[in-house]
């Protein structure tokens, strides 16, 4: 009989992995995606949205792709457990499901509990985080949009390692840009919990300074601890409260729950260790997780490119395991994030990462990758060709 490869979640890892393993193994293998959303929906250029430039409609895809070219089963469900030595998942809809291999890739689970009064202030529809692409990140553009002029908008950026480096500061670019051409009286005030900008510092700091002068106070070392939701006030570990008129309040993230609760997030409780030759995890076996949920090799970041990436290398070595196939010894993966300081020009970062036997981690090629020179007209329109590309290649 075939064999089955169960998927866990439809994101940039999660759907890459299902399609690259039909593909690579001409479908000779069953693959089952489960995934509660009805759409793929891109936080890649969802920053776009939030700053009003555009609609989350156009950053949506349908999962038709998936099925109807590549005959995967597709599940609507969320999975609630996974059982490693019986190899089954169970999902809340009641399903129990048979895997050969199980591929994990849930994304981020952010730690409402690290701020106090966070979840409350969730609740009430004060605070919003937006750090999962869909109706959050329309959500705070309307908070912003019906802001009065005048008002301050608060972004608070948790400790690294989080979701997409440098996601935060393009993010205080779209919102700055909003304000500047709406509300002119209005200005962001970035709490940075890390000492100094993470990603593209020097490309960040010199646009802020060139376009968006007056609108934006960026406070490094600020870690948030508190929010309270009724005075719209934030509160730090060491710096005066601080009230604004818009929060939003990213908090430090960890694995996907489901990873976390399966045992498998090992690197302090919080992500998880997995073989960088073919993803499988530390602590089970044909269970392969990959994504954010992981701990990366040094200086990968966590991006949808990566995860997408990582994917590719999970799919050739299932594929390759299930049929007694050698698995390649010596991946690499590349990595792009754009980023988008106003509605038009874009800044990117590049790397290349490639697997090293002694090691056994990915280590970034030396030479290879690099900087943009600074923001420009043509890699806005290279940035939107990566975003058609890789949603033809994760979910086309
Ligand atoms: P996701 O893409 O989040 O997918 C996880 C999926 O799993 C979700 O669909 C979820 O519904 C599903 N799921 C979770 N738990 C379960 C469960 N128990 N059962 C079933 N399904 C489940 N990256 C870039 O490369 N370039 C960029 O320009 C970029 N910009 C970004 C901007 C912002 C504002 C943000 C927030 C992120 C950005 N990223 C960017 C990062 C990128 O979005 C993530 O790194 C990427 O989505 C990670 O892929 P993933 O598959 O691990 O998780």
């Amino acid at each position: 009989s075939k064999a089955q490869v169960v998927v866990v979640g439809a994101g940039y890892g999660g759907a890459t992995a299902a399609k690259y393993i039909r593909m690579l193994s001409n479908n000779s293998i069953s693959v089952t995606l489960i995934e509660p959303n009805d759409n793929f929906i891109s936080c890649p250029l969802s920053n776009l949205v939030v700053g009003g430039e555009e609609k989350i409609s156009a950053l949506t895809t349908s999962y038709k792709g998936l099925t109807d070219k590549h005959g995967i089963t597709m599940v609507k469900d969320m999975v609630t457990k996974v059982d490693p030595q019986k190899k089954t998942v169970t999902t809340k809809g009641g399903n129990t499901i048979a895997y050969d291999k199980l591929v994990l890739a849930p994304g981020i689970t952010m730690n409402m509990a690290s701020v106090e009064g966070l979840a409350q202030a969730n609740a009430a529809g004060v605070t919003l985080q937006a750090w999962k692409a869909g109706p959050e990140t329309v959500a705070l553009h309307k908070q912003i949009a019906d802001m009065p002029d005048g008002g301050v908008v608060a972004l608070t950026i948790p400790l690294a390692p989080y979701r997409c480096p440098p996601g935060p500061y393009e993010r205080t670019c779209q919102i700055a840009n909003y304000l500047k051409n709406n509300k002119p009286k209005s200005k962001i005030v970035v709490f940075d919990a890390n000492p100094d900008v993470t990603s593209k510092g020097k490309l960040f700091k010199a646009a802020w300074a060139s376009m968006y002068d007056g609108y934006i106070d960026y406070r490094p070392a600020h870690k948030v601890v508190g929010v309270d939701a009724k005075t719209k006030t934030l509160k730090f570990e060491l710096e005066d409260d601080f009230k604004a008129d818009v929060l939003n309040v990213i908090p430090v993230m960890g694995a996907g729950s489901l990873v976390v609760e399966t045992g498998l997030a090992n690197m302090n409780n919080r992500w998880a260790e997995v073989n960088f030759l073919n993803f499988e995890s530390t602590q089970a076996k044909d269970i392969h997780i990959v994504g954010d949920s992981i701990q990366v090799a040094p200086r990968m970041p966590k991006s949808g490119h990566m995860a997408n990436q990582q994917a590719k290398v999970a799919a050739a070595a299932i594929v390759s395991e299930l049929n007694n196939f050698p698995v390649n010894p010596s991946p690499v993966v590349t990595n792009t994030c754009y980023s988008f300081v106003n509605e038009r020009d874009v800044v990117h970062v590049a790397s290349v990462h490639q697997y090293d036997a002694a090691e056994k981690t990915f280590l970034p090629v030396k030479g290879a990758g690099g900087l943009s020179p600074e923001p420009n007209r043509m890699e806005g329109i290279y940035a939107w060709g990566w975003a058609k590309n890789i949603w033809g290649d994760t979910v086309g």
